[in-house]
């Protein structure tokens, strides 16, 4: 049938697009794409607009009859764009990094297109196999031992709260059965974590039933990883009270300042009390695939779960993350429940990913990290990982070298964490000077940083993850840092 038959036939009751239209749309908006990759001048890392003013310039009410495309495009580039920040301009060192990378892009516009739902083997062969096999080769090039399987999933978010619930589940109390509400044989389950693990956590235990109480947060050291000697005394305290310790989590590379948990130590406290141990490493997991950087791994092999979001630091655009676990079986033993309509000839013999969290629908989220693995390959990405480290620790260098700043902590990756500190200046007025250098800066419109809060100290962070940035962009926030201190120091 040629395209614009089964255009005339359609058009009368409805039907998509014309082909014609979308290959020209196409090409325009591919067009759009790479003009925007080429010119992040064009636009402010962080939207300028104020609260409220995109959706005033939208009608309140939606359109009745069809609209043409070249309006809608054209829409999208007066009233959308101007409300983006842009997060893939390599002026962009706020929060951690998340970065779409050309080939991802394209994945991205072929997944969209095959809509492939990942729910059941069968709904898409390729998509199950392919998460199998991408995760695989993701798990080798973190140096994770063969015993660890992976899941997709769309958020470190969720990648915990499955493996929370599993840990939850292989206490062997029966929740998933007869819940844990009005239950008087049930103790109160307690997880553990450090003070600067992420809030993730605590909503996934609020999520899953342990409420806030369940959470317990264990202090940190000098250098903000987690005080094993205080994590022991804490469970034998909560043991003694009755509470029914049952997951610890624990962190490499957390949100505040990339600080990494002594994993093996904690992972033994976890074999001696037979509790769950879930690693966080959303952020810093996937630098280990730089070979100098394999220390981050070190403990993770005897975890029982970890997740790593290939979308903050492996050019992957949101969402994608990867949830490893040796104990995948017992995640199932969470989750499973197979309604007749869902089963299948091949139940036993294939894997169908929903079975393994709260999600049935599934996106095909595997095929932009099969693209970005292949395109870039491993050395690839550890080269860009390590130009990435290599930028943050000159930034850190010159920070160092400045009397007028301080470094607020160590810089194991790339992420630093400084502020100004000129001669005379009291904490409240420290408190003032840094806040009006952030909010400098990012007005600015070539860079964009967040803050952070170390020894209750307004603390400004600059990380580096953009496959985009260069060392010039990473000077030139340097210089608009100094400038803004100037204007206010
Ligand atoms: C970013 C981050 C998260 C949350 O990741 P999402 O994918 O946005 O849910 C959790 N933990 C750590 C350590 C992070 O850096």
């Amino acid at each position: 049938m040629s395209e614009t038959r089964v255009t005339e036939a359609w058009q009368e009751c409805g039907g998509d697009m014309p082909l014609d239209q979308f290959r020209a749309y196409g090409r325009q908006v591919v067009d759009w794409i790479a003009d925007y990759l080429a010119h992040p001048e064009r636009y402010p890392v962080l939207s300028q607009v104020r609260p409220g003013e995109i959706a005033a310039q939208l009608p309140g009410s939606p359109p009745g009859t069809p609209e043409q495309m070249d309006r809608i495009l054209k829409d999208f580039d007066d009233i959308i764009v101007p409300g983006i920040t842009h997060w893939n301009q390599p002026g962009f060192f706020a929060y951690f990094p998340s970065c779409a990378s050309a080939p991802a892009i394209l994945a991205e516009m072929l997944s969209a297109a095959l809509n492939a739902n990942a729910m059941l083997w069968r709904t898409s062969p390729a998509a199950t196999e392919l998460e199998t096999v991408t995760l695989d080769w993701l798990r080798q090039m973190i140096g994770l031992p063969r015993s660890f399987e992976g899941v997709i999933y769309d958020t470190a978010s969720t990648s915990s709260l499955v493996a929370i619930a599993a840990a939850r589940e292989a206490t062997g109390l029966s929740i998933r059965e007869k819940g844990m509400s009005g239950r008087r044989d049930l103790p109160r389950l307690r997880l553990y974590c450090s003070e600067q693990a992420h809030s993730s956590i605590e909503r996934d235990a609020i999520a899953v039933g342990i409420g806030q109480e369940g959470v317990r947060q264990i202090p940190v050291d000098a250098e903000f990883r987690m005080d094993v000697a205080a994590l022991r005394a804490a469970i034998d305290e909560d043991t003694a009270n009755g509470w029914r310790p049952f997951c610890v989590v624990a962190t490499v590379g957390t949100t505040s300042t990339t600080s990494v948990d002594p994993v093996r130590e904690i992972a033994a406290v976890c074999s001696e009390r037979a509790l769950w141990l879930h690693v966080d490493a959303a952020y810093a997991g996937v630098a280990a695939i730089v070979p100098e950087m394999r220390w981050l791994m070190e403990g993770v092999d005897e975890a029982d779960s970890v997740v790593l979001n290939p979308h903050k630091w492996l050019f992957t655009p949101v969402d994608l993350s990867a949830l490893f676990s040796r104990r995948l079986d017992a995640i199932g033993e969470a989750f499973s429940l197979v309604p007749e309509y869902l089963r299948t000839p091949e139940s036993g013999t294939v894997r169908n990913y929903s079975e393994f969290g709260p999600q049935l629908g599934r996106r095909f989220r595997a095929l932009k990290l099969w693209f970005v693995l292949r395109a870039y390959g491993r050395d690839g990405l550890a080269t860009r990982l390590r130009e990435h480290i290599r930028l943050a620790q000159d930034f850190a260098s010159w920070i160092d070298a400045d009397p007028s700043w301080e470094r607020m902590a160590a810089t194991p990756l790339a992420t630093v964490c400084f502020r100004a500190c000129p001669d005379g200046y009291d904490e409240p007025a420290l408190e003032q000077l840094n806040q009006s250098i952030l909010d400098t800066v990012n007005a600015s419109s070539e860079a964009y940083l967040s803050h952070t809060r170390l020894h209750d100290k307004l603390t400004l962070r600059l990380s580096i993850g953009q496959i985009r940035t260069e060392e010039a962009h990473v000077r030139r926030a340097w210089e608009l840092l100094q400038s803004a201190f100037h204007r206010y120091g």
